[in-house]
């Protein structure tokens, strides 16, 4: 994710905090010094407030990251990869490589994030009931944590897509239906229903006077509506090319140009005579880089018979390269949005063949045919 920096690992997992979140700590600490605590708990100093609402925030922070790495290491011990965690305005993400392959791993997978939340919010009010009657600086903190967890907990369970509660949605009419596709349509769907609720609940909020609560839970349904989008797109990805690998579908014997001739002859041997709009580049055996019309362009025509294809082509570190073995769902975003029709295949720095948008698409359209494109009789 753009925007966030990495703050440590554990057991092998990379933290990465997002630049919002630095804003959610300012704004928590502040609000809590100022406000709750002052109002609920008094009697304390001003710097006695402040240093609570921190040690309260940087807590909730540790108990969002003890739901993730929940999370994480459920996915891990079932065999799914996770190489990180975001923690951002909203709480966190967990990155795991990949879709669960059953109802049951997605299930325990999901649900295990909502239930650590939950078992420390107990925990905090199990706490609480012990001291509680003291005038101890720790009943606000407990208090905040305990209410926090239960309500984070409560909130991950709300049963829509890409909510925890989401999941557990769809693994469970997945294994009900036996159909990923519409569970996930399902889940996605009542996941966008809610986020039009928090939406809705967000501008009533605005207009009644709580400008700033609205806007956070109007913002915070907007974000839920992005994410049930896109989660919902890419599983028609992950379904469309369902064990589909680059390897199975490139072209193994690509186009490519020797880096040392001029552009000249390679205007008028190759680009001209073949239609061509763009080669790879090889030095020896090896990849050099891409060539396109438009590098073409950029150099001035009488410089072309001086000047070689290995000084115009884009090189190899600037491009995108992929390798056989990776899946067509995983490599596909590397081509959308981007003005990329074609990556290289690269094993061990040989150029063994090229993906093309062209092979992507002859490739759906074929296996759309046969009906190959159902996910459901492999789950
Ligand atoms: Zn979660």
């Amino acid at each position: 994710m753009p925007g966030s920096f990495r703050i440590g690992s554990i057991a092998g997992i990379d933290i990465n905090i997002h630049v919002s979140w630095l804003i959610i700590l300012v704004f928590l600490t502040f609000s809590l010094a100022t406000g709750w605590f002052p109002l609920y708990y008094p009697g304390y100093s001003v710097s006695t407030y402040y240093l609570l609402g921190f040690i309260s925030t940087l807590l909730l922070f540790v108990s969002v990251l003890l739901h993730e790495l929940a999370h994480s290491f459920v996915a891990r011990a079932r065999g799914l990869p996770v190489h990180s965690i975001v923690l951002f305005i909203f709480g966190g993400v967990s990155n795991i490589e990949q879709e669960p392959q059953s109802p049951g791993v997605e299930f325990s997978m999901a649900f295990v994030g909502p239930l650590v939340s939950l078992i420390i919010g107990g925990l905090c009010y199990g706490i609480l009931a012990l001291v509680r009657g003291s005038h101890s600086p720790v009943i606000p903190v407990l208090s905040y944590l305990a209410l926090t967890n239960i309500l984070l907990g409560i909130f991950n369970l709300l049963p829509g897509f890409p909510l925890d509660g989401g999941r557990v949605l769809r693994s469970i009419i997945w294994k009900a239906t036996g159909s990923v596709q519409r569970a996930t349509n399902i889940a996605t769907f009542v996941g966008q229903a809610f986020a039009y609720l928090f939406i809705l609940y967000g501008i009533l909020l605005f207009f009644n006077g709580n400008v700033l609560g609205g806007l956070l839970i109007a913002f915070t349904g907007w974000f839920l509506l992005t994410a049930a989008q896109s989660a919902r797109a890419q599983t028609a990805l992950d379904t469309a090319f369902r064990g589909v690998t680059v390897g199975q579908i490139m072209n193994t014997n690509p186009m490519t140009v020797p880096a040392d001739i001029s552009l000249q002859r390679l205007v008028d041997e190759y680009f001209i005579p073949q239609g061509l709009r763009s080669a790879l580049v090889l030095q020896v055996d090896q990849l050099a880089g891409l060539i396109t019309l438009s590098d073409i362009r950029h150099v001035p025509r009488e410089q072309w018979s001086q000047t070689p294809v290995g000084l115009a082509m884009v090189p190899t570190e600037r491009l995108h390269t992929v390798t056989p073995q990776q899946s067509l769902s995983e490599v596909l975003p590397l081509m959308t949005g981007r003005d990329v029709n074609q990556l290289p295949v690269v094993q061990d720095g040989k150029l063994v063949g090229v993906l093309t948008r062209d092979a992507i698409i002859r490739s759906v359209e074929i296996r759309r045919s046969l009906g190959l494109d159902k996910r459901d009789k492999a789950a």
